[in-house]
C-alpha cells in the first residue's frame, strides 16, 4: 500500500456533494461518461500521473491523480520468473487504478459554467484544481460571486458522474494493460527496476569507461 498526503480525496469530494449539494448529487445521474480514452501512458509511468479528459455530457471533464503506477509496482512485487508482462491482468491493472483513486488527492476540473463560476476559484485555493486555464482567470473576483460563501461542495455534476460510478476503471485499466503490452521494453524498464537497473549497471560498465584521476588533468 502507498501513502498518500492528502489534500481532497474522491470521498470528501462525494459526500460534501452528498451533503452540500444534493441537486448536483442527483442530476449526475444524467450522465454517463463516454468511452474511456485519452490517457497518457507514458507519463503515468514516467510521473506516476494519471490525466484523462472525459467527456460527460457535452462537456469535458479532467481528472487527475497520482499513484496508480506505485500501487501496480506494488502488487507486483511478488512476481518472480520471466514473461512478467504478459502475467499482467486486468485485474491488477484495475485494482491499482483503484486504490490509486480512493487514496490519492484528486485534482479537477470540468468545462462547464457551474465549475467556472461556482467552483474554479476555490479549486485554485484548495489545491485540486486540474484546469490548465486556472491560474488565468483565478483572480478575477466575478468568478466566485456566485459562491461567495463556498458552500456547495467541491465540484459539479459532471465531475460527480465520473468520481462517483468508476464504471469507467475498467475500461482504464484494459486500455493501460493493452498499452502495457505494446510497449514491453519500457514497461518492464518502470515496472520491475531491479532488473533494469541491474542491465542498466552491466550495460555502463562495458560501454562507458569510468573517469580516472588521470583523466581529470591537472593544471
Ligand atoms: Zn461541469
Amino acid at each position: 500500500m502507498v501513502t498518500y498526503i492528502n489534500e481532497v480525496t474522491r470521498m470528501q469530494m462525494i459526500q460534501a456533494a452528498k451533503s452540500k449539494s444534493p441537486d448536483r448529487f442527483v442530476k449526475r445521474l444524467n450522465y454517463n461518461t463516454k468511452q474511456f480514452k485519452d490517457v497518457d501512458f507514458k507519463r503515468l509511468f514516467e510521473d506516476d500521473t494519471f490525466f484523462w479528459y472525459a467527456g460527460v455530457g457535452d462537456h469535458m471533464v479532467i481528472l487527475e491523480f497520482d499513484g496508480a503506477f506505485e500501487e501496480l509496482k506494488w502488487l507486483t512485487k511478488g512476481m518472480k520468473g520471466p514473461n512478467k508482462i504478459n502475467r499482467l491482468t486486468q485485474e491488477m491493472v484495475t485494482k491499482a487504478l483503484s486504490l490509486a483513486l480512493d487514496e490519492s488527492d484528486l485534482r479537477v476540473a470540468c468545462a462547464c459554467e457551474d465549475w467556472k463560476y461556482r467552483y474554479r476559484f476555490y479549486s485554485v485555493e484548495k489545491g485540486y484544481s486540474a484546469d490548465p486555464a486556472a491560474g488565468k482567470y483565478h483572480y478575477r473576483p466575478k468568478y466566485k460571486r456566485t459562491n461567495k460563501d463556498d458552500n456547495k461542495g467541491y465540484v459539479c455534476k459532471h465531475i460527480l458522474a465520473v468520481l462517483y460510478g468508476k464504471r469507467w476503471i475498467p475500461a482504464a485499466a484494459k486500455a493501460w494493460l493493452a498499452w502495457m503490452k505494446a510497449n514491453p521494453e519500457l514497461t518492464s524498464q518502470y515496472l520491475f527496476s531491479e532488473k533494469y537497473l541491474k542491465k542498466l549497471d552491466k550495460k555502463l560498465s562495458i560501454d562507458v569507461p569510468q573517469e580516472t584521476e588521470e583523466d581529470g588533468g591537472n593544471d
